[in-house]
């Protein structure tokens, strides 16, 4: 074959790669010792391109917790001490599977640190797990407590949320293994819930017992094609332990837990400066949060046990709705002002009127949740009337349209 392709050379009529003759082909690059035709250089350009994206992709995840956070500002308005915390929390996760991947017999035992986020509905909880994953780029899920059910009910198997992040990335195991999955309302798993299910015995103790073996870490056998296992089946194993569990939940009625405690301290004599009353206002009791209070909430210590980080968010108020609807980078005016563009229409909306969309937003009770409801009633009209009619230049919002006191003023073209 080396005499082959020698011979090939110094006729110099044969690519040395593919053995083609110059003929089948439109160029034919000659070397000191071979010969390159243009197809086999298309190709080996096309692997080498293939080969440095992986690299680039590999390397999403080498972001460091101050660039973490900074990605962060520019989805989520406030919420900065849970950004923060979530940042470091991330970055060493990551960190520590990589750890492990490379000393496959770890020398000191890292422990696996899972997330509990504890904030009122609207403040960010679910969009904060959902945006770390867009910036490390790892496969996401959110899955509702609510729904899940102990092993052997009929319901969501608490395994099924395994099935759905790998479904999530082609049923690629090691990318699911490097996922995040985001466990909604966790705090109505408590053993003091009341019965999950009307139809079926489903205590909450019994769900944080089959949660605890996945969060812990575990190697889950998942049925290829979700639901139940068949016997002669060629099931998918899948390692937990690398998954970042993020739990979130209100936990409304956990302050007065915490108050409890703490006033018991108050009387032993710590804790002296929550007395005065300017500081009782001030004082932002689910911040101190320990893990007793999670306990005496209703949670099994074994299950408290696997949450490694607590982090508290706060109730938004009426100037972070301002900022959520016009500041980040895809806040739902820019979105909406988008959709409107499409169609080569300008939507302006007044400062008064956003104000009035925030103030609204916050008497309803729902928090940034409200936010698009209202925007979305606002605009039905419009977004059903507009694609009909010609020669609009610029719908304007003011304060009385959201009041529903007038309705948007058009402008149309000059002919
Ligand atoms: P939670 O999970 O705490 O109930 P979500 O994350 O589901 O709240 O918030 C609902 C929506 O409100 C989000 O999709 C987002 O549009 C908006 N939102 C909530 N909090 C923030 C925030 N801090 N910054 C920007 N947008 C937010």
């Amino acid at each position: 074959m080396k005499e082959k392709n020698n011979n090939n050379v110094k006729k110099k009529i044969y690519c040395s790669f593919c053995n083609k003759h110059k003929k089948e082909i439109n160029k034919l690059i000659i070397g000191l010792y071979s010969c390159i035709c243009d197809e086999c250089i298309n190709t080996f350009v096309k692997i080498i391109k293939k080969e440095n994206k992986n690299k680039k992709k590999k390397n999403i995840k080498k972001y460091t917790p101050i660039q973490i956070k900074k990605k962060l500002d520019k989805y989520i308005i406030g919420q900065d001490e849970a950004k923060k915390i979530l940042s470091v929390a991330v970055y060493n996760h990551y960190k520590k599977n990589k750890y492990i991947k490379k000393n496959k017999k770890e020398k000191i035992k890292i422990d696996k640190s899972n997330i509990l986020l504890i904030g009122p509905t609207g403040s960010g909880k679910t969009l904060l797990a959902q945006t770390l994953s867009k910036i490390i780029k790892v496969p996401f899920i959110i899955a509702d407590a609510t729904t899940l059910t102990e092993a052997g009910y009929v319901g969501e198997d608490v395994e099924n949320i395994i099935y759905r992040l790998l479904q999530s990335c082609n049923f690629n195991v090691k990318k699911a293994e490097s996922g995040i999955i985001y466990i909604d309302e966790i705090d109505k798993i408590s053993k003091k819930t009341e019965n999950l299910s009307i139809t079926r015995d489903v205590s909450g103790e019994g769900v944080q017992q089959s949660l605890l073996k996945i969060i812990e870490g575990t190697h889950a056998l998942i049925s290829p094609s979700g639901g139940r296992k068949h016997p002669d089946q060629e099931l998918i194993k899948v390692d937990t332990s690398k998954i970042l569990f993020i739990l979130g939940g209100t936990f409304s009625g956990i302050k007065k837990i915490i108050l409890k405690r703490t006033k018991k301290k108050n009387k032993l004599g710590f804790n002296k400066t929550y007395k005065s009353k300017k500081n009782k206002t001030k004082r932002n009791v689910l911040k101190e949060i320990i893990t007793r209070d999670l306990i005496k909430f209703g949670f099994i210590p074994e299950f408290i046990g696997r949450i490694a980080i607590i982090t508290v968010l706060k109730k938004l108020n009426k100037k972070d709705l301002i900022e959520i609807l016009c500041k980040p980078k895809n806040s739902l005016i820019k979105q909406y002002k988008e959709l409107f563009n499409m169609e080569k229409i300008k939507l302006k909306f007044s400062k008064r009127s956003i104000k009035e969309i925030a103030k609204q937003s916050i008497s309803i009770k729902t928090g940034s949740r409200g936010l698009r409801l209202i925007l979305e009633k606002i605009l039905l009209n419009i977004m059903y009337e507009i694609p009909s009619k010609k020669n609009i230049e610029k719908i304007l919002i003011n304060k009385s349209v959201i009041n529903k006191k007038s309705l948007p003023i058009i402008i149309r073209k000059k002919i």
